[in-house]
């Protein structure tokens, strides 16, 4: 166990009531809100509970090869998964991020667990840590709480959401207890190399050619402190690629020597940007993102901003002084 002293009985005891358990991931899913959903999902239903996965958006393609995930449905809500009695939010910084109207939850106990510190606790219950390294490390508690043995399933899932939200375990979040549990999920069945394959080795060629527009793009403000990368909606449109094709792209700049603060800025729509930032200690961009309207971490956070990409760079300039001068 992480750590003993979470206070998980509510949701033990909401589960054990539950007639029927809707588990859901937050819009643009990544590893970690997937992982901890197939890992949530293969725990309750090997206690025998009725579960669903339902997300607004699909599964990434990097965790296809996670199992049961293709029991996870998307879009519109099925009649069938709004009939639960309980649903549980994983990964979710705030219910917004679940991308479904406020009402569907309205007869609904609620259970949000994430380890955003920004997390505005909108669930009727609330599990939210954010000395955990992923959501998927507070299933990992959760489950043993619960008395469930790890399975191929879940062990799999949980190593996946891990290995992405530590970036390959290079976070300060990751400590030697991080690595036990990584231990334990590996004697489970979490099969390492698999995931090596599946998450960092499987990208389309199409990706390459994004990416040499991305780099192309790459400059450098602030007296080498800030990374810049941008790339707009009509060269997605003409590599037939979407957001998931360039995800990482933002470690390159990150990556430059003397860089702080790295900001990826992708045209999602016509004028609708979605921002990434990644930081190196002591930055925090959490805070950043947060001035903008989004959240996340202190090394990893993102926000969306409307206009052209002068006027959303002015922005993120602007929310950036502080930091810079702290
Ligand atoms: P990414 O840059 O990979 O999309 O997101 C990095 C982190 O920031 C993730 O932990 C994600 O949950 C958070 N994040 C990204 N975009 C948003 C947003 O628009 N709102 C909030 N609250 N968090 C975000
Ligand atoms: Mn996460």
């Amino acid at each position: 166990m992480l750590y003993a002293d979470v206070s998980w009985q509510p949701v033990m005891d909401a589960v054990q009531q539950a007639k029927q358990i809707h588990i859901v991931a937050h819009v643009n899913p990544d590893a970690d809100t997937i992982g901890s959903q197939l890992a949530l999902y293969h725990a309750l239903k090997s206690m025998g509970k009725c579960v669903v996965m339902h997300n607004q958006d699909i599964a990434p393609y990097i965790c296809r090869y996670l199992p049961a995930v293709d029991d996870i449905t998307h879009g519109d809500v099925p009649s069938e998964i709004a009939a639960s009695d309980l649903v549980i939010a994983v990964d979710a910084g705030s219910m917004g991020r679940l991308g479904m109207e406020a009402s569907y939850f309205e007869d609904k106990i609620l259970i949000n667990i994430d380890h955003h510190a920004s997390n505005t606790l909108y669930g009727s219950i609330n599990v939210v840590d954010a000395r955990y390294c992923a959501t998927g490390a507070m299933i990992y508690d959760l489950l043993q709480h619960l008395n469930v043995p790890l399975n191929m399933g879940s062990a799999s899932a949980i190593y996946a959401a891990v290995l992405t939200d530590t970036a390959s375990f290079r976070l300060t979040s990751v400590d030697a207890d991080v690595h036990r549990m990584v231990a334990d999920l590996i004697d489970a069945g979490a099969d390492v190399g698999l995931a090596a394959q599946s998450i960092y080795q499987s990208h389309k060629p199409a990706r390459f050619e994004l990416l040499k527009h991305a780099l192309d793009s790459l400059n450098i403000s602030h007296n080498g402190r800030v990374a810049w990368i941008s790339l707009a909606h009509n060269l997605y449109e003409r590599t037939n690629l979407c957001g998931e094709d360039s995800e990482g792209f933002i470690d390159y700049a990150r990556s430059i020597e003397g860089v702080d603060i790295a900001v990826f800025i992708r045209e999602e729509k016509l004028q609708e940007w979605k921002v990434s930032f990644r930081a190196k200690a002591p930055c925090d961009v959490g805070v950043v993102a947060g001035m903008l309207g989004g959240g996340g971490h202190q090394y990893a956070a993102g926000c969306t901003l409307f206009g052209t990409l002068d006027e959303v760079q002015e922005k993120i300039k602007h929310a950036l002084v502080d930091m810079l001068n702290s």
